[in-house]
């Protein structure tokens, strides 16, 4: 009998969770208590094998292109691609919200306060890449500076020729093994995204989702045209790959991504789709996806684009086209500076908002919604690191044909 597919299941599992939590509605306490941990014990696994996957990757990577020019030319190609995907995704945002009008018709009493987020300095930031001790960057998972490391390793690697090599063969073999984890863990998934699904819907019922429901369909709306026009176009253009490949192959990762809202989380699965389902060699994927994890967000950014029109809405405030230029650029830098994890846009779209001068109260009106939201914006997030995996992949001539055994 054929086994069915591990995406197949997976989405079982979200409509059986859906399901689940829609029954549950009237007792919250059992989704808590007996589903959530099932969902937990899941995360948790995928968060275990992050550090030694992307370190050992990415040293094998950055290793095995051999030159540093190259090294280079990937590095630009994608920042490149994430920032102008960034920024279309904040004006796709902002377009919506200004056809829809969200916030029209809604006065909502302005009780709740909100501080805003002290943004780091540009110099600080940059020096803050740097780890000052490796192993710290480790054991806090800090993505930004294990890049920085695993580069640095995987450089010197090459440069130090046959010394080198047993070091090299150590982390490709920990790669492998870190890989085969990753595949134990996917075994799981089904029942994982059942457990981390169900108290959400719990949790949000219909009635608390209804007043701000323009809100979620012009997100959810832009989150799919930006997916459908950017992402197709990006895999079509570049490597001629139909869209249907494309999205079939991101899947599992798209579904883990919408009900673990993390970037980060769900960062060894999209690593193992990018490899298996889409031909991207382990070399460019190691270095490009935990990069995105980390600092690639459509989704984030068009969702502070949608949010910062609807606060405006509400409190009556018309934004001229210069202001509405000035959230295309502080979404874009609020979103690279936002963590992969659930409800990190949140805290930084104070950020957006205060630079056009519009009230922090206005997160508390998201608040409430924001876990929907954010389950939209962070399968985005992530789609859009696979979509540039594939680009830089293919314009480097290096796309291979799909693995055999594809999950
Ligand atoms: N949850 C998102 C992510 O991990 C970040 C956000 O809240 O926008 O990608």
């Amino acid at each position: 009998m054929k086994k069915v597919s591990l995406s197949v299941r997976i989405f079982i599992g979200l409509l059986l969770g859906v399901l689940a939590g829609l029954m549950l509605q009237s007792s919250p306490a059992v989704a808590t208590t007996y589903i959530k941990p099932l969902g937990t014990l899941f995360l948790n696994l995928i968060k275990m094998i992050i550090v030694p996957l992307v370190l050992s990757s990415l040293v094998v990577g950055s290793a095995s292109t051999g030159d540093v020019g190259k090294l280079g030319r990937i590095g630009i190609k994608t920042l490149t691609y994430y920032l102008i995907t960034t920024a279309l995704a904040v004006m796709l945002g902002l377009f919506l919200a200004n056809v829809l009008n969200p916030g029209f018709g809604l006065s909502i009493p302005l009780d709740a306060t909100a501080e805003a987020k002290e943004i780091p300095s540009m110099v600080d930031t940059l020096l803050n890449i740097i780890p000052t001790n490796p192993i710290q960057a480790m054991a806090n998972a800090n993505m930004l500076q294990i890049i920085v490391f695993a580069i640095f390793l995987g450089v010197a690697i090459t440069l130090v020729g046959d010394k080198g090599k047993p070091f090299l063969a150590f982390f490709d073999s920990m790669a492998e093994v870190c890989y085969k984890i990753v595949a134990i863990i996917m075994e799981f998934a089904p029942i994982g995204v059942f457990g981390l699904i169900t108290p959400v819907i719990t949790e949000h019922g219909v009635s608390a989702l209804l007043p701000l429901l323009k809100v979620i369909i012009a997100v959810y709306l832009s989150c799919f045209i930006h997916a459908i026009v950017v992402y197709s176009g990006t895999v079509y253009i570049s490597a001629k790959m139909s869209p249907a490949t494309f999205f079939k192959g991101a899947a599992p990762a798209m579904m883990l991504a919408f009900t673990t809202s993390s970037s980060s989380g769900t960062l060894p699965v999209t690593m193992k789709c990018a490899e298996d389902n889409l031909g991207v060699p382990k070399s460019i994927g190691s270095f490009v996806l935990p990069l995105g994890a980390t600092i690639n967000m459509d989704g984030t950014a068009l969702y502070q684009g949608v949010c910062a029109l609807f606060v405006a809405q509400v409190y009556g405030m018309d934004l001229t086209i210069v202001e509405q230029m000035t959230i295309v650029l502080t979404a874009t830098l609020a979103s690279i500076g936002t963590a992969g994890v659930p409800g990190g846009g949140l805290i930084m779209l104070t950020m957006v908002l205060q630079s056009v001068g519009l009230p922090l109260e206005g997160i508390a009106l998201i608040g409430g919604i924001d876990r929907i939201l954010d389950m939209a914006r962070t399968c985005i997030n992530i789609t859009g690191d696979m979509a540039c995996a594939v680009l830089v992949s293919s314009t480097e001539g290096e796309l291979q044909k799909p693995a055999q055994k594809s999950i």
